[in-house]
């Protein structure tokens, strides 16, 4: 299993009043290599906190977060990380953005010569020289998603890239990321609180719930792509995941983890039974 998360805990000590706040509650959760999972879940449930977790950003304070079989303890370059907002340094240009990540021996120009086959793959070649304030909000995305790329990780982490950016602009880059991860391969986990967004891009789904955060469903979606909303398939496990998160309000009665496959048009079966 590329990364695991095995009833996994955070808790958030507030410094002046001594007391915690249950972000993650036993998250166990297994991605496979090429998956493109969606983690979906109203807001606070513990979607970026999940995430930062595997990025190597944060630490449990219970169970265990694994890549590779081995515990995350840190930030790698194995595990590239998207963010809402660009974070791209403001005074560097394009290239300069892309290239400062990159390690290794290959010198200067081999730094650049690698960042521009990147920018290429995300249709900037002919922004290299340019400043992050010259750029859209989705060109600072796919910048990001360059630099991310570049550092040729075998997961890409991505927290809502394209929430802050218009309808069109969002389902443009869902396309993108779509052909660079079947281009490319690489293990996506992708935290959106975006239903439609999860069902056009993942191979499964999973909802998150909060208070506290934890998972309670997930869905495998064996579809083809590119995929038609309006297919009845797409609707039912649509109205699937709308009831998922109206139960989600109500810690009290939320389901426990279940597993549904829709594309086979196979009833799905709980998990543990
Ligand atoms: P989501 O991404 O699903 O919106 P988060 O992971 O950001 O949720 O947050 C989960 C919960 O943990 C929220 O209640 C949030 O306020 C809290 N939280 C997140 N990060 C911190 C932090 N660094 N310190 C204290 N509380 C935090």
């Amino acid at each position: 299993m590329l990364i695991e998360l095995r009833g996994v805990s955070k808790v958030f000590t507030n410094p002046r009043t001594g007391k915690g706040l249950v972000a993650l509650n036993d998250v166990t959760l297994e991605v496979g290599e090429g998956e493109f999972l969606c983690l979906i879940g109203p807001s606070g449930c513990g979607k970026s906190t999940a995430l930062n977790l595997l990025a190597g950003f944060e630490a449990s304070t219970g169970g265990d977060v694994l890549f590779q079989g081995k515990r995350v303890t840190a930030p790698s370059p194995k595990r590239g990380v998207v963010f809402q907002e660009s974070s791209l340094f403001p005074w560097m240009t394009v290239l300069q953005n892309v290239t400062f990540s990159l390690q290794g021996e290959d010198g200067r120009e081999g730094k650049e010569a690698k960042a521009m086959e990147y920018l290429r793959m995300v249709g900037l070649a002919d922004f290299a020289r340019s400043r992050p304030s010259e750029l859209s909000g989705g060109m600072k995305q796919r910048v990001a998603i360059a630099r991310a790329l570049a550092m040729d990780p075998d997961v890409l982490l991505m927290d809502e890239p394209f929430g802050s950016l218009d309808e069109q602009t969002r389902r443009k880059l869902d396309n993108e990321v779509l052909s660079l991860w079947k281009r490319e391969g690489k293990t996506i986990i992708f935290v959106t609180h975006s239903i439609d967004e999860a069902l056009i891009l993942g191979t499964r789904v999973v909802l998150m719930c909060a208070s506290p955060g934890r998972i309670s469903r997930e869905w495998k979606v064996d579809m083809p792509w590119p995929r038609d909303p309006s297919s009845p398939r797409m609707v039912r496990l649509k109205e699937e995941m709308i009831r998922g998160l109206q139960t989600c309000s109500c810690a009290a009665t939320a389901p426990r983890p279940s597993f549904i496959s829709i594309g086979n048009e196979v009833n799905g079966t709980e998990v543990g039974k």
